[in-house]
């Protein structure tokens, strides 16, 4: 058993403790020189008033700190503050606004929305990487309109929350098919809508399709596309009524922190999950 609590306790109290405690559950906890790649020079150099150790390397004499690479770093927000921000993210529905998040910390609305975009973008960097298989549902979605708009293909793979969410050009066979290669097993059960262009994912999927346009969206059970469309009303529902629209420029971010949340919100505690991705250097995600 995970002693959360104690790791809650010490990010508060002693942070960098709590940091080598939250990286020793990942096995990402740095033994090496960021620097040069020295193994074992690391001497404690000092440590800062926000509880932030700094580390000397015996090797090159460089000095770091343990927040390298992380979205903690050089950041004035004490790291408390970035754990009520993500205790406030994970219990929102949904999702949470800048406007929100700054009134319930005391801060600016560009400080609230530069820790949210900064959170989203450590989140996006690692979504899982296993294929999706057995039973898959794809779809497209459009988002904004006009300039600002986007085509969002989804592929989700029913009964286990894995889901892709990739903004694409168009929806042309061309396009599509590289990324169902890409994420989906071949041999898995495919389903879609009627769209032509997925017709060809019946050479290495078993391939089966709903006609929407004649009011059919589902048949002999298990034939339908309706979680992925259920996720496309969710998305569209925060970005309509908590975000109140994104920008085309941001917009893979917000996708990816949904993405995080969908796949581990009830697989795993959703919170340490995100605790353990932040606080891991970026270097160890790439
Ligand atoms: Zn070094």
């Amino acid at each position: 058993m995970i002693k959360y609590q104690k790791i809650m306790r010490k990010l508060i109290s002693h942070p960098s403790s709590g940091i080598i405690m939250l990286r020793n559950l990942t096995g990402r906890h740095r033994k090496c020189c960021i620097k040069c790649g020295a193994i074992g020079c690391l001497h404690l150099n000092d440590t800062d008033k926000r509880g932030i150790r700094t580390y000397q390397c015996q090797a090159c004499k460089k000095t770091f700190a343990e927040t390298y690479g992380t979205i903690f770093y050089r950041s004035k927000i004490p790291i408390s503050s970035w754990l009520l921000a993500l205790i406030f993210w994970v219990t929102a529905t949904g999702s949470i606004s800048a406007a929100d998040l700054s009134r319930k910390l005391g801060v600016s609305h560009p400080t609230a929305w530069k820790m949210l975009m900064k959170i989203r973008e450590q989140l996006s960097k690692d979504l899982g990487q296993d294929m999706l298989e057995d039973l898959v549902e794809a779809d497209e979605a459009w988002f904004g309109k006009k300039d600002n708009q986007d085509i969002v293909m989804g592929m989700v793979q029913r009964g286990k929350r894995k889901i892709r969410l990739i903004v694409i050009p168009n929806v042309k066979e061309e396009t599509l098919y590289p990324h169902i290669r890409e994420h989906v097993k071949v041999g898995s059960r495919f389903f879609t809508d009627s769209r032509i262009t997925y017709a060809i994912t019946g050479i290495r999927y078993h391939h089966q399709t709903t006609n929407h346009s004649k009011g059919e969206f589902a048949r002999e059970g298990e034939v339908h596309s309706n979680t992925i469309e259920q996720i496309w009303g969710d998305i569209k529902g925060v970005i309509r009524t908590i975000h109140h629209g994104i920008s085309k420029k941001y917009r893979k971010l917000y996708l990816a922190q949904y993405i995080f949340a969908y796949q581990f919100k009830h697989s795993t505690n959703l919170f340490f999950k995100s605790l353990c991705q932040l606080f891991t250097p970026t270097y160890c995600l790439i």
